[in-house]
């Protein structure tokens, strides 16, 4: 038993020291707010990274997802696809625009969005002449999904795709940063992401005139005139530039941070990736995860314990631990949306949901206290 139980968190923000200066740039130059270099630096700096013409800075990925489905022109009634598994930011978003989610399954390669849920629910939208707006597609955990069928699925219809890469920054596709390779891409700052602004979020894409559109509307859609005139329903999204001057600190060190997790994961993978019953969420061969969170699923009748059971001895030890992401087709706020499962009767994500576990995972996560996570795993699978 530890003495002093500090909590150890799922993912917790982990500052590099360089946002201090940044922060301090701001106060020098009277820029606390409301926009200012440190955002307009920012945005480039996130748009290099990820390989991309346009980004604008937000205060948070859902404002993002909002802004990018009111962009392919999302109004109310209209249908947009998203992946099931995922965290409600994604569907909340779609009803802010009082668009109607169908949601879809995940496949078992990378518990990202089923090629095949995807055409069986686009060619059924066809030929019931309701195409949707959109597709969401959301890289879960760090991984991306496998866009290249998805964009090829998606083509046949002409319908574009929303990269919801809020867990996936840092992340490649084949190569690409996840979240260039949708129509427009989201990236989220949150405090439990791998790096974070305290809160923030990023619209990016090649379209530079959406962008510049989603800045309009993001600043309270403000007409160019001295007398605040508008003529469009517009938002207060922007990031200020306090917070952007963090983000740039942050970006500084993603690819360590990348790193970090990714030895995490391997500590885990190595305790217990022989035992029967455990699985590690696969890393697809298309890209790299960034192993945002390490997932696994604990089946109980091959290990012996249960999800549940190791979530409770873990908390118990003041250790954050989760079942995955519920599924959006599970929840009762979006009751009575349309589904669609990776095969028949196969539902890849109620599985997952039934199974998985998240375990502490952040980049700042001590080999000791990742030693005392593991020990008490241990003490449930093998009760040493
Ligand atoms: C965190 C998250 C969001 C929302 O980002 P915020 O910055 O918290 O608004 C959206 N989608 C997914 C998949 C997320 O994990």
């Amino acid at each position: 038993m530890r003495e002093t139980k500090k909590r150890i968190y799922l993912s917790s923000p982990h500052m590099s020291g360089r946002e201090q200066q940044y922060i301090e740039e701001a106060f020098e130059s009277n820029w606390i707010a409301p926009l200012g270099q440190h955002v307009d630096a920012f945005e480039k700096e996130i748009a290099a990274y990820a390989g991309v013409i346009g980004a604008v800075a937000l205060n948070s990925g859902t404002a993002a997802l909002h802004l990018a489905l009111r962009l392919v022109g999302v109004e109310p009634g209209d249908r947009v696809f998203c992946s099931t598994l995922t965290f409600v930011a994604s569907a909340n978003a779609i009803l802010y625009q009082g668009g109607e989610p169908v949601f879809v399954d995940c496949e078992p390669g990378s518990w990202n969005m089923s090629p095949a849920a995807l055409k069986q629910a686009l060619s059924d939208a066809w030929e019931e002449e309701k195409l949707p707006k959109a597709v969401v597609v959301v890289n879960l955990y760090g991984q991306s999904a496998d866009m290249d069928p998805l964009l090829d699925i998606c083509g046949d219809y002409g319908v574009p795709i929303i990269e919801d890469a809020a867990e996936s920054l840092g992340a490649t596709y084949k190569g690409k940063a996840s979240g260039s390779l949708g129509k427009y891409g989201v990236f989220s700052f949150n405090g439990n992401k791998i790096i974070t602004t305290s809160g923030g979020g990023m619209l990016v894409s090649d379209d530079l005139e959406g962008v510049e559109k989603a800045r309009f509307w993001a600043t309270q859609a403000r007409d160019p005139a001295r007398h605040y005139q508008h003529s469009e329903l517009g938002y207060n999204y922007r990031l200020s530039n306090v917070l952007a001057g963090i983000g740039r600190g942050q970006l500084e060190v993603l690819d360590e941070r990348v790193k970090a997790r990714r030895a995490v994961f391997e500590r885990y993978f190595e305790a217990f990736s022989e035992v029967e019953g455990i699985t590690f969420m696969p890393e697809a061969d298309f890209g790299r995860s960034t192993r945002w969170l390490t997932v696994l699923t604990v089946e109980p009748e091959k290990c012996g314990v249960g999800r549940e059971k190791i979530i409770d001895v873990l908390e118990k030890e003041n250790i954050e631990a989760r079942p995955l992401w519920k599924p959006m087709h599970l929840q009762p706020l979006l009751e009575g949306c349309g589904y669609y499962p990776h095969g028949e009767g196969e539902s890849v994500s109620d599985w997952l949901f039934e199974y998985g576990l998240c375990l502490p995972s952040g980049s700042n996560l001590s080999e000791e206290d990742q030693g005392l996570v593991i020990a008490c795993l241990r003490s449930c699978l093998f009760g040493d």
